[in-house]
């Protein structure tokens, strides 16, 4: 199996229940940045730049949980910013779990030994590390050396302490996609749990655009790396994938990955700001989703990210006839 059971079913209930009420535009994962602050400064990330004036700010727990309430998301990807330098992490960890939501801690692996005993094990909570290649790679990735020695110590910490993980790896456009299949392979003996992959995005606050790509580029290199990956537990979704790699068109959904972060709920969605709203109802309410999108703002003309479009397989109008039948074959396959 591809997910715990726990996480197929609350999503699949909760999914049905939205539908029975006829919910139009609802969440399935909530990206929650309780602060922006990070250790690091990687050559891809848009945040450190784009909230430069903010960064010292974060949520409270209550903040964070009143929001999540809010929008009543099933999943919680807590990311930032560095989520393992955020004070309170252990207790809206174990408040989020209480709530019976699955969370992706998604970290840079470098503060898992030292915070490991702030958490439990449990089904509902992954570690989603990030690794964008083998040491040297990786290393020049994150601008600086020895951080990916650090994050393999904490994945073998987290598992051997009972935890799930999963890792995240950036496709770019000088990613070796054999180096990739090494990587993989390697932590496939440390038991890491599944592997997602996902195209480098262009933020507009990021300023070194070469190493983002344009449609054709990433439907090239995702063609290439279903061949080349497609025998690891990759978490990416099939119809997600099918889309990266040009077999089918999909409409954004960004509602369905909303973030919320200090400035507010962010929107339209993950890459691009135009307004920050006070609450989860005015995001939906007043942002003009129709002028979004591949085709309708320029700004989106070659956007792929995860946080629009991997939620379409599920809720976005380009759903076909079989999808739910490919979703679940592929949730019990376990390469
Ligand atoms: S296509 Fe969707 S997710 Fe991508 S930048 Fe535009 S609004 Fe955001």
């Amino acid at each position: 199996m591809r997910f715990p059971l726990s996480l197929t079913a609350s999503m699949s209930k909760y999914i049905a229940g939205r539908r029975i009420r006829g919910a139009q535009k609802f969440p399935l994962v909530m990206m929650l940045e309780p602060l922006h602050a990070c250790n690091l400064t990687c050559t891809g990330c848009g945040r450190i730049r784009e909230y430069a004036d903010t960064i010292r700010e974060k949520l409270t727990v209550e903040q964070c949980l009143n929001a999540l309430d809010e929008c009543g998301a099933p999943v919680v990807s807590i990311c930032g910013g560095e989520p393992m330098i955020y004070p309170d992490l252990g207790r809206l960890v174990s408040e989020i779990i209480a709530r019976k939501k699955h969370i992706y801690l998604c970290t840079n692996g470098m503060f898992i030994c030292k915070r490991l005993h702030e958490f439990k094990p449990t089904s509902r909570l992954f570690f989603n590390v990030h690794l964008d290649g083998l040491e040297k790679t990786h290393d020049l990735c994150v601008e600086r050396d020895g951080v990916f020695k650090e994050a393999i110590e904490g994945i073998k910490a987290a598992k051997a302490a009972g935890f799930l993980v999963c890792t995240n790896t950036t496709i770019f456009r000088e990613t070796d996609l054999r180096e990739i299949r090494e990587l993989f392979k390697y932590l496939s003996t440390l038991n890491v749990d599944g592997f997602m992959i996902s195209p480098a995005y262009s933020y507009a606050a990021v300023q070194t655009k070469e190493i983002f790509m344009p449609r054709s580029e990433i439907r090239e290199k995702f063609r290439e790396a279903r061949k080349l990956l497609g025998e690891f537990k990759l978490m990416t979704s099939p119809i997600y994938l099918e889309f990266l790699s040009g077999e089918r068109e999909m409409m954004c959904t960004a509602w369905g990955n909303p973030t919320f972060n200090p400035r507010g709920w962010k929107g339209p969605c993950y890459l691009m700001t135009d307004a920050h709203h006070a609450t989860f109802k005015d995001l939906i309410e007043k942002t003009p989703w129709e002028k979004y999108g591949h085709g309708r703002d320029p700004r989106c003309q070659d956007c792929m990210v995860h946080a629009g479009y991997e939620p379409s397989a599920v809720l976005g109008a380009n759903r076909k006839f079989g999808d739910s039948w490919k979703l679940l074959k592929w949730q019990l396959s376990n390469p």
